[in-house]
């Protein structure tokens, strides 16, 4: 779902908390920042003053001055306009690079600590939210937000001094046909009250929609080998037409108020334009102002106008930000794992007990997904999970880990408490071995050292050499230095595993969680596997999410499970002797 607050009134007092948000970041530069903003409203004040010169020079021309006593008129003006000209560069120039350096900067900040942000929040936190929505505040909302300090907050300050300066100066050249003008202004404001909402609503609405075709785009891009292989194209096809046709249909809708509102502010203005200009023609005629007067005071009539009219557009631009900070604000306001990174080491022996632990996933409380779950392992012994899919494997193995804490009951290494022992510590003494293993862009040295970073290239050797990773490695173009493309791709199943082996190897932790890939490798690769998985778990005590006979009989316990409890335990030849167990049911399914 598109977020539905792209935008929020200035005078909400939220909208008031997003600005000191803003503040916070730009505060550590308020010693670039403010003079850059005073230099704003000077080169602002300077352009205005810029016209006023010019007039000042030409004036006399229509005010029937001639011949030589004209040209001394403008003569003396000429010197005062390039020192102004020269002036506003100048300050335009370090204008410019002040506001860079501190918005750019402030930006940077926040951008590190919105996505330290991110990748520190608990798992529980993460599954509530979709990935793609953290990531488009990181990308999207700190985007927008440099777009409004770098662009839309310079604007609105530039036309709001050139405003008032401007409205100054047709009030010095007369009062009373500035009254005038003036007063055609509340008239536009009205109009826009009332259309503006009504368009900034349907328009809203109609990003919304586009949002929503932008999802179909990416979902069957990402899975356009599905599609393809069901021959869907045409489904997906319709489902986005659909889509669009919904957001077509807004957008015309929208069209419709908008094209009204633009017609009228065109006639409007027009007819407060003819009204403004009768008054001044008048007033010349009648003798009170000079041609000179009626000139200054079209150019900066012109120039109040423009600059009025475009106020409202740059506080829509704001008041969209505001939304964008509200979200970026919200994930910088979320609880984050307590890991304590900086806290002192620590070694396990490597003994887990799970002692009655009951769990439900916060997203979906009314399902127990472990139920009275209890088992204990002596350090280097080796657990193996057995079940069918969905039986609540994978979450012990989170449970572990602390992503996250169990609803009842208690888990303990070393007869500690889990919760006892900080959360970095407890996770160095972890490692994992995944079933899909993913490798990050990079070399496959730097993959390896994923494991410990800031391991040396001779311990990375090492562990490669033993995970039975170092042959294939060396015979690759640019061996350790070989970057692996997106998502590892060009890198075989089995060699991947070996990898993820050797990363683990070079974490050295005392308890291991495996998850045993189920894709069946040729029998080579299995081999070369299975010899690095034995060297990784020697002396270290094993969790086994097993799919396969040959991995489970070497087991010294087996939990079988089913429904998020364990129903049978043993070992491999106890629980084969049970003839109508689980076990043996599961065990001769396989031999089959
Ligand atoms: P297994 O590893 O044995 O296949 P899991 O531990 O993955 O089983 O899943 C156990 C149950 O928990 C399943 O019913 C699954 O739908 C549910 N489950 C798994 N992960 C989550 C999650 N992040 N949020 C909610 N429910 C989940």
């Amino acid at each position: 779902m598109p977020d539905e607050r792209p935008g929020k009134k200035l005078w909400d007092r939220s909208a008031w908390k997003d600005a000191a948000f803003f503040w916070t970041y730009l505060s550590p530069h308020k010693a670039v920042f403010i003079p850059a903003l005073l230099a704003l409203a000077g080169t602002a004040g300077l352009t205005v003053y810029f016209f006023y010169l010019l007039l000042q020079m030409v004036g006399p021309a229509l005010d029937g001055v001639k011949g030589q006593p004209l040209i001394d008129a403008a003569w003396q003006w000429v010197g005062p306009v390039i020192a102004v000209v020269g002036l506003q560069a100048f300050i335009a120039f370090w204008r410019i690079l002040l506001f860079a350096k501190a918005s750019e900067r402030a930006l940077a900040a926040l951008r590190m600590n919105t996505f330290a942000k991110i990748i520190r929040l608990p798992m529980a936190t993460l599954n509530a939210r979709r990935v793609g929505e953290l990531a488009s505040r990181l990308a999207n909302d700190v985007e927008s937000m440099r777009e409004t300090l770098v662009v839309t907050i310079p604007q609105i300050i530039r036309h709001s001094v050139m405003l008032v300066a401007s409205v100054v100066i047709v009030l010095c050249v007369s009062v009373k046909l500035a009254m005038v003008m003036i007063g055609t202004i509340p008239v536009v404001l009205v109009l826009i009250a009332i259309f503006g909402a009504r368009i900034r609503k349907l328009s809203r609405r109609a990003q919304d929609n586009l949002a929503e075709t932008q999802v179909i785009v990416d979902e069957s891009l990402q899975s356009v080998i599905s599609v393809k292989a069901f021959r869907n194209e045409a489904y997906e096809s319709r489902r986005y037409n659909e889509h669009l046709g919904i957001f077509l249909d807004t957008a015309l809708r929208a069209a419709l108020p908008r094209a009204s509102f633009i017609a009228f502010i065109i006639f409007a203005f027009s007819v407060a334009l003819t009204l403004v200009a009768w008054f001044a023609i008048r007033m010349v005629g009648n003798g009170e102002i000079m041609h000179s007067q009626l000139l200054s005071f079209g150019t900066f009539s012109g120039m109040i106008t423009t600059t009025f009219m475009s106020l409202p557009e740059l506080i829509t631009q704001l008041q969209r930000t505001l939304g964008a900070t509200e979200r970026v604000r919200e994930i910088l306001e979320e609880e984050v794992e307590d890991l304590d990174e900086n806290g002192p080491a620590v070694r396990l022996r490597g003994e887990i007990e799970m002692d009655n632990v009951n769990f439900a996933y916060a997203t979906r409380p009314d399902v127990t997904v472990l139920r009275d779950f209890s088992f204990a392992a002596k350090a280097g012994q080796r657990i193996a999970l057995v079940g069918s899919s969905g039986s609540g494997k994978t979450t012990t193995a989170a449970l572990l880990f602390r992503f996250y804490d169990p609803t009842s009951g208690k888990i303990s290494f070393d007869g500690q408490p889990a919760t006892q022992i900080p959360l970095h510590a407890l996770r160095q003494n972890l490692a994992l071995v995944p079933q899909e293993v993913l490798l990050f862009g990079g070399s496959i040295g730097e993959n390896i050292a994923y494991g410990r970073p800031g391991a040396s290239q001779e311990d990375i050797v090492a562990a490669a050499k033993q995970a039975n990773a170092h042959q294939f490695i060396t015979e690759l173009p640019q061996g350790y230095d070989t970057l692996v493309g997106e998502r590892g791709a060009q890198i075989s199943g089995g060699q991947r595993q070996r990898l993820a082996i050797a990363r683990a190897i070079l974490a050295d932790p005392a308890i291991l969680i495996l998850d045993e890939a189920t894709s069946s490798l040729d029998a080579e690769s299995e081999r070369l596997v299975q010899e690095a998985l034995d060297k990784l778990m020697e002396n270290r005590t094993s969790i086994i999410i097993a799919h396969r006979l040959s991995t489970v009989r070497r087991c010294d316990q087996i939990l079988v499970m089913s429904g998020g409890a364990i129903v049978e335990r043993g070992t491999h030849d106890e629980l084969i002797d049970r003839k109508d167990g689980l076990y043996s049911t599961l065990a001769r399914l396989q031999l089959e």
